[in-house]
């Protein structure tokens, strides 16, 4: 049975925690919901910790010679520097982060898709930016998991987001006892994880791994950790998991009968398709492993990156892939 660490997650208050949006309600979030038995949250509201009350003037991100501003137009106030000197001395003392869940289209706390005006009273908004807490957020953690909570909606963005949560709190664990066996235990269980988001992660990893060099524990594990955040950056594409299920199916090419192994090609082929989601040749394999108690793939976090108990089958219909 797989045990979890625990991702510690900074989180944008609104989303549960508080009602403090500008209009003084919250808005609760059914993923937060979903994470809140298994992740330590860390609330912030910027707008609230730079001394803005509940409720308050909207803010807007405009676009001026100087470059982007962030203000508030019913006061004419500019904020900018307060945001961006709360962001930073925020980010500074908050701790060991795996990861970020923000709120979507706030000038503050947005990652994606907030959008800029040309001015204050401007009707239509000029072209899309991320808010100016989550810029010093991606500046201070760039390889951290960091989502919008509406686009966690998406099967595939919600995948690789608990992936990268519970992936990062588990390296935590082993860079805080750090040793030889550990970080070889760490790396084979991550295998296929790998495989599929960077095979030339993989490969670097496995070096670091393979050639120690007579080195300390703790100086492997940190260059690891370094690497293995980077290797982790990007979600897999379709075809990169068609990669790694093809070759733990290749496990059970012995034992599984015709009939059984064209229903898998089948499947993948569907899934290469878009016509299911990944959670469906991934079941069958994992299916297999625990039927012919194949030890390696058991091991492999890959079949578990995050509890099942965060698996949900609705989607936001906006697609599978990135
Ligand atoms: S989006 Fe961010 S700044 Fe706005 S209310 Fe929520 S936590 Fe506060």
């Amino acid at each position: 049975v797989r045990t979890f660490g625990r991702p510690r997650v900074v989180v944008s208050s609104c989303l549960g925690f508080e009602a403090c949006r500008y209009n003084g309600v919250g808005l609760p979030d059914a993923l937060v919901k979903r994470l809140e038995p298994f992740v330590d949250f860390v609330p912030v509201c910027p707008e609230v910790e730079i001394g803005l009350g509940i409720p308050r003037p909207t803010l807007r991100v405009l676009e001026t010679g100087g470059g982007l501003r962030l203000v508030q137009p019913a006061t004419a106030r500019d904020l900018t520097e307060e945001m961006v000197a709360f962001g930073r001395a925020f980010l500074q003392r908050v701790g060991p982060v795996d990861g970020f869940l923000l709120k979507s289209r706030s000038p503050s706390c947005g990652l994606h898709d907030v959008k800029v005006y040309a001015g204050a009273a401007s009707p239509a908004p000029l072209r899309r930016a991320s808010g100016f807490f989550a810029r010093e957020v991606r500046e201070a953690f760039p390889t951290k998991a960091a989502e919008d909570e509406g686009r966690g909606k998406n099967f595939a963005i919600r995948e690789h987001f608990l992936t990268g949560l519970f992936a990062s709190a588990d390296l935590r664990g082993l860079v805080a006892k750090p040793s030889l066996d550990a970080l070889v235990r760490f790396h084979s269980t991550y295998k296929l994880v790998l495989m599929a988001y960077s095979q030339k992660g993989m490969r670097l990893l496995g070096r670091i791994v393979a050639h120690t060099d007579g080195r300390p524990a703790a100086a492997l594990v940190e260059e690891y950790a370094l690497h293995f955040h980077e290797a982790l950056q990007r979600a897999p594409r379709c075809t990169s998991h068609v990669n790694v299920l093809q070759h733990a199916f290749g496990y059970f090419k012995e034992e599984l009968s015709p009939r059984e192994k064209q229903h898998f090609l089948r499947t993948l082929d569907k899934y290469r398709d878009a016509k299911v989601p990944l959670s469906v040749p991934l079941a069958l394999v994992r299916a297999w492993v625990e039927r012919f108690e194949t030890a390696y793939l058991a091991d492999q976090v890959y079949f578990e990156p995050y509890p099942d108990a965060l698996l949900e089958i609705t989607d936001s219909g906006k697609g599978r892939d990135l």
